[in-house]
């Protein structure tokens, strides 16, 4: 039923085959619907939400996609479409206080023990419900800064334990710029991990290439990659293949997913991404509640039917397979658990 393909030999891609895979993407909104058979969806697509926030979508992502249909869950996650344009009162530029919580040199700092690194703007894909849609990158990545800002910033804090690199896609950068960061990052004694936040392995896989692994595999500190998949459709033979030589470091793989209105808003759709992931050797961490950014509306499930499917997916798989169910509220010391209303533990005598 949601068999990893077979371990059969495949080789690593071609060094920066990725590159030409990256500059190959499909960025126009008519393109990628003549591609898909679905033409007369032109329509719905919104200009000014594309002009704010261009289409990108790798072809071997499209190639994930079911043509002909309008509704595919992979689809309805890049389109722009005329739903964005709607202002909808709630949701707002900086969605979750990042603003606030920035410490220069692309470093944000909210939750004890960890700074995220904005390591750069540039993703492969663009996901329309992303709530970095309206970040200013060009004024705060670390990598722009030439690390030199963010390594001070997490050098002169040493409650800082883990770094996490973010942004963006901090893969999207070239293989010696990542090294130059975690060269600078060895001096700092304080640091006890490394997690990298990217969504490249599964929407570009030829990025998993033999520089990103030796990179990888010569860090010095335990290392958590954590991926972000919205549907077991996203997953394919490639995708498996990357994941099983990202796992062959050592890494370890958890997933993040968004719920998403019209992608994975149904029990089967999540307990069918959770064990899909689990066989290509993913964990599942996180199951977001939507960032209430605007234009990402239309996304939104409510709090009180995502309690229903989370439960509807604890009944269903091991626990090991439950992702937790959270929503980021700025200010907070770290992610919320959704809980019931009312709900409340029950304390054994
Ligand atoms: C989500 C997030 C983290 C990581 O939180 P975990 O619960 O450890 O996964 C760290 N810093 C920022 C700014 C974040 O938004
Ligand atoms: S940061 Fe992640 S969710 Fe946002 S557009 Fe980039 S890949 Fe998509």
């Amino acid at each position: 039923m949601i068999p990893a393909a077979p371990a059969r030999p495949h080789p690593v891609p071609a060094p920066n085959a990725w590159r030409q895979a990256w500059r190959d993407a499909v960025r126009d909104p008519r393109e990628l619907l003549a591609l898909l058979g679905l033409g007369t969806l032109a329509a719905g697509i919104s200009d000014a939400a594309a002009a704010q926030f261009p289409l990108r979508v790798p072809r071997g992502f499209v190639a994930r996609m079911r043509r002909g249909d309008p509704r595919d869950p992979l689809l309805r996650q890049v389109l722009p479409v005329l739903e964005e344009d709607r202002m909808v009162p709630g949701f707002t530029l900086d969605a979750v206080g990042d603003m606030q919580a920035r410490r220069g040199g692309g470093v944000i700092h909210k939750y004890a023990g960890r700074a995220l690194l904005v390591a750069t703007g540039s993703c492969a894909v663009h996901c329309r419900y992303c709530f970095r849609r309206h970040y200013p990158y060009a004024e705060d990545t670390a990598a722009a800064a030439g690390w030199r800002d963010a390594v001070a910033v997490i050098a002169g804090d040493d409650a800082i334990h883990e770094v996490i690199l973010s942004g963006g896609d901090p893969l999207s950068l070239a293989d010696h710029k990542l090294a130059e960061l975690t060269d600078a990052l060895r001096a700092i004694p304080h640091l006890r991990r490394l997690r990298i936040h990217t969504r490249l392995p599964v929407v570009l896989p030829e990025r998993v290439d033999s520089g990103l692994l030796a990179w990888l595999r010569g860090l010095p500190w335990p290392l958590v990659v954590v991926l972000h998949a919205n549907h077991a459709n996203e997953f394919d033979h490639a995708v498996d293949t990357a994941l099983a030589a990202l796992r062959g470091t050592g890494a370890t793989l958890l997933n993040q997913a968004v719920l998403l209105r019209g992608v994975n808003d149904s029990v089967a759709a999540l307990a069918e991404l959770c064990e899909r992931g689990h066989a290509a050797g993913v964990l599942p961490y996180y199951l977001h509640q939507l960032d209430r950014v605007a234009g990402a509306a239309h996304f939104e499930v409510g709090d009180h039917e995502a309690l229903a499917l989370h439960a509807g997916l604890a009944e269903r798989l091991p626990g090991y397979l439950v992702p937790r169910l959270v929503r980021e509220i700025a200010g907070q010391p770290g992610k919320t658990p959704l809980v019931t209303p009312g709900g409340s533990i029950q304390a054994a005598e």
